[in-house]
């Protein structure tokens, strides 16, 4: 016998219990086993392992897989919260820029007006814009340090990714 043999026949081992081998292999083997120990105990012991883990993998399953699904569900679940975090994050940015742009622009149309009427100095309106660009987003930092969880409040966000799970699906 030589060690093509051998590779031969372990190579028929690991692929009998898995796939078709053909009837001539198959009877190749059984001769090979019944003259050669060494591969014989190797059939033995691939057999009785393929058995062992067949029997875990089916006793461990469905609570092995039922928790698995559960952490990953869990784990997507937290991924879309951040990703809603950040959506929110970023409209808060643009609501922020926009009411800036907007403050400043009505300063810039009526400071004029409202200094004269409120017995300002004209000289203060260039500076004035300044003022109002920043003040929105003074209010709205102010408003997000007074009420810090009503706008990234769990329930809100636990909501909203869900409601993304849901159209994706
Ligand atoms: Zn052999």
């Amino acid at each position: 016998m030589t060690t093509r043999d051998h590779e031969r026949a372990m190579d028929l081992i690991m692929r009998r219990g898995v796939e078709e081998i053909t009837a001539a292999d198959s009877a190749w083997l059984e001769s090979h086993l019944s003259a050669c120990s060494e591969c014989a105990h190797y059939a033995d012991d691939f057999d009785n392992t393929g058995r062992l883990l067949r029997a875990v993998a089916v006793t461990a399953s469905p609570r092995l897989v039922a928790s698995t699904q559960q952490r990953l569900r869990a784990r997507a679940l937290e991924m879309r919260e951040q990703q809603t975090r950040m959506v929110l994050i970023a409209i808060s940015f643009c609501i922020g820029a926009m009411s800036s742009a907007v403050s400043a622009w009505l300063w810039w149309k009526f400071g004029g007006w409202v200094a004269q009427w409120l017995g300002l100095r004209a000289s203060i309106v260039a500076p004035g814009i300044l003022v109002f660009l920043l003040l929105p987003a003074v209010v709205i930092a102010g408003l997000m340090l007074a009420f810090p969880n009503s706008v990234y409040e769990s329930r809100l966000m636990a909501g909203l990714a869900r409601e993304r799970e849901g159209g994706n699906q």
